[in-house]
């Protein structure tokens, strides 16, 4: 993906659609085809969906409604509309999304309980999403977007949850080895993307002026994977 300096949605969403999708079905799946950059990747990231999962663990999710924005292949929308909400999942890569709803649809068909209403899986660049939620969650999407647009995503969010919203970024707090390792992890022009950092100080300014404060935290980090998760309520 090469980065313009425009519309970063657009080429993040070519990116995704493309050798993106095939990189990233792979690191968010169970087959061995990973190489051990990718492994850590991947358990660094099942461990900030743990987090979520935990933090949510003691709440009946049945009935309640969740907004996931950025669902990728589903990682935390399945197993959130599995305990019984009632999912949107949207993508802004259709490739991405898709792929959520097979994967869904395969656990229902190997004997998962589905909910009482079926998880909604759609193309849609997350401003785009709409409505009224009572969880809205947004997991490792804000690293493809300068602060600028981060702030207005942040709004966004924030304005379609009625009560939590979940969130994480990559911290600026750790920028020399957060570059240094996203470099590694896409070696060659052809794969280069563009990683924006943000500082937890602006996210939280964001959110705070949105009407939400931060509840929890929690940060993940292992060799090649940095997430900083916040879970924030509606004040
Ligand atoms: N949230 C998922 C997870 O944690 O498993 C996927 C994380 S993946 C690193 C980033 C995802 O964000 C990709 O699936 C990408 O297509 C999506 N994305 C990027 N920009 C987006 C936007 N503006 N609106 C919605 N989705 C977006």
């Amino acid at each position: 993906m090469s980065e313009t300096g425009g519309d970063e949605a657009a080429s993040v969403r070519n990116y995704f659609d493309t050798e993106g999708f095939n990189r990233w079905k792979k690191i968010y799946g169970e087959t061995d085809e990973v190489n051990k950059v990718q492994l850590d990747i991947r358990n660094g990231h099942q461990q900030t969906v743990d987090k979520i999962l935990d933090w949510t663990a003691g709440i009946d999710m049945t009935g309640k409604t969740v907004c996931d924005a950025g669902c990728g292949t589903g990682s935390l929308a399945i197993p959130l509309a599995l305990r019984g909400a009632s999912v949107s999942a949207s993508d802004i890569s259709s490739a991405m999304v898709g792929e959520a709803e097979v994967r869904y649809n395969e656990q229902v068909k190997a004997g998962a309980k589905a909910p009482a209403v079926a998880p909604k899986f759609e193309a849609l660049g997350l401003e785009e999403c709409s409505g009224k939620y009572d969880v809205v969650t947004c997991i490792d999407v804000m690293i493809h977007y300068p602060t600028d647009r981060v702030n207005g995503m942040i709004n966004h969010l924030a304005s379609l949850s009625d009560d939590k919203l979940i969130i994480s970024f990559a911290p600026k707090t750790l920028a020399y080895s957060i570059l240094k390792r996203i470099g590694e992890l896409f070696p060659g022009p052809s794969k280069a993307t563009r990683a924006y950092l943000h500082a937890e100080e602006d996210v939280e300014t964001a959110l705070n002026a949105a009407g939400f404060k931060v509840t929890r935290r929690e940060m993940t980090a292992t060799s090649f994977y940095f997430s900083r998760l916040l879970e924030c309520q509606r004040v």
